[in-house]
């Protein structure tokens, strides 16, 4: 049967990000995990493969191809561990904000060193007194001839200590009602005064991810590093999160394919009262249970994927795939670690480590309480 959306072109792009990650990320991942940062040549050596934004036109230095290859990457990236994130925040989140509502003049600034690598982007929308109330952001942005001057504080911001280019959601008109009307998206670069890194947030899990806070004190920034018009930064941020949180959506069950398999190999070779644990029936059951919700995430995953590439408006489904995919993947982790019984919760056993990373999942990109309050809305209620 053809497949939704993978040809063979991705096939073979998989085949050659596999050889490049067997070299450049799996050996080096676990001394990242312990050094909580992963270095920025990783980032240059995937820049130089194509394996950064490939979706970006070529005319700013892209390859121009279907958002099929993105998953891919995202794909192979989460098989190595969800602390990768970043970079699929980079290419799928960050990125697709300035190819659709920045200037020719800006993406000719801008786009070219995205996608070699030497410039990394983050989006900073949560601050610390409010995140899932977008509306209620405190950070402003006030015109003074030239420049927009920017003050406050964001926090929880993926890619915050390498980031060279943030694009920072904040108040240009802090009065206006209703006050999403008040809020646009403007790019703040490395080294332009105000601008500094908070802490590096010490996380439960994604210990290689660099998260950070970001400080904005009278950041002077051109007004050319406006994103799109004032006033819109809302409307924005609604168009692009379908894509953040299909990201979300795919990182969860590719965690939840990786833990069942990692399981039945274990449960094969671990013995317990002269059998493999593999032959209890609890344990069949349990493995049962997982693959059979693990397979209808991937058929109703990959569906939606091949729909949001066709240009469809998909926002239901995808809150739909966001909740109930991270919730069946943290469920797996916790089924699959007493399967591995105490060895699953020693640090060298991978089980541990996807344990710890995969709850965040249910609360970024939009938690899955307001991945319910979208489609309660969507469904007339
Ligand atoms: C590791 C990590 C990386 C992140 N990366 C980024 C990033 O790169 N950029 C960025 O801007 N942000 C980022 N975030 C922030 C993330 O998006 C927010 O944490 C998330 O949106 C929730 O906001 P909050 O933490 O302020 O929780 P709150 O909004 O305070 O929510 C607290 C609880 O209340 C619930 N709740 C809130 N409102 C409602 C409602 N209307 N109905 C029902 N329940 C509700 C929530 O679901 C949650 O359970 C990151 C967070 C983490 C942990």
């Amino acid at each position: 049967m053809k497949h939704p959306y993978l040809t063979d072109d991705h096939q073979m792009f998989r085949q050659a990000l596999r050889k490049f990650l067997d070299k450049e990320a799996y050996p080096h991942f676990d001394q990242w995990e312990k050094d909580r940062m992963i270095p920025r040549e990783f980032w240059t050596k995937m820049g130089e493969q194509g394996f950064l934004c490939p979706d970006v036109e070529e005319a700013y230095g892209g390859s121009g191809v279907d958002w099929g290859f993105s998953v891919v990457i995202n794909e192979e990236l989460e098989k190595v561990g969800t602390s990768m994130i970043g970079i699929g925040l980079h290419n799928d989140v960050v990125v697709p904000y300035l190819t659709a509502f920045a200037t020719k003049e800006q993406k000719e600034r801008w786009l070219p060193k995205c996608v070699t690598g030497e410039t990394i982007t983050a989006l900073a929308m949560t601050e610390p007194g409010t995140g899932s109330d977008l509306a209620n952001i405190r950070t402003t942005a006030i015109k003074d001839g030239d420049h927009y001057v920017l003050n406050g504080q964001k926090t929880f911001i993926t890619n915050g200590i390498h980031s060279d280019l943030v694009v920072v959601a904040c108040k240009t008109d802090p009065k206006a009602e209703p006050k999403h009307k008040g809020v646009s998206l403007i790019v703040v670069e490395r080294g332009m005064e105000g601008f500094s890194r908070g802490r590096k947030l010490d996380k439960v899990g994604l210990h290689s991810q660099d998260t950070a806070e970001l400080i904005f004190e009278d950041c002077r920034v051109p007004k050319e590093n406006l994103l799109g018009e004032e006033g819109k930064g809302f409307l924005y941020m609604m168009d692009k999160l379908q894509q953040e949180r299909l990201l979300v959506a795919i990182g969860a069950q590719v965690a939840a394919e990786d833990m069942l398999q990692t399981t039945i190999d274990y449960v094969k070779s671990r013995k317990a009262f002269g059998q493999p644990v593999s032959k209890f029936q609890n344990t069949q059951f349990k493995l049962v249970e997982m693959a059979t919700e693990i397979e209808m995430g991937r058929t109703f995953l990959d569906q939606l994927i091949a729909r949001h590439m066709a240009g469809e408006d998909v926002v239901t489904e995808v809150s739909m795939a966001k909740w109930k995919l991270t919730e069946m993947a943290k469920d797996t982790a916790s089924s699959c670690m007493q399967l591995h019984g105490g060895y699953g919760y020693m640090e060298e056993y991978k089980i541990a480590r996807r344990y710890r990373d995969i709850p965040v999942s249910a609360i970024y990109a939009g938690t899955n309480e307001i991945m319910k309050t979208i489609i309660a809305k969507n469904m007339g209620l």
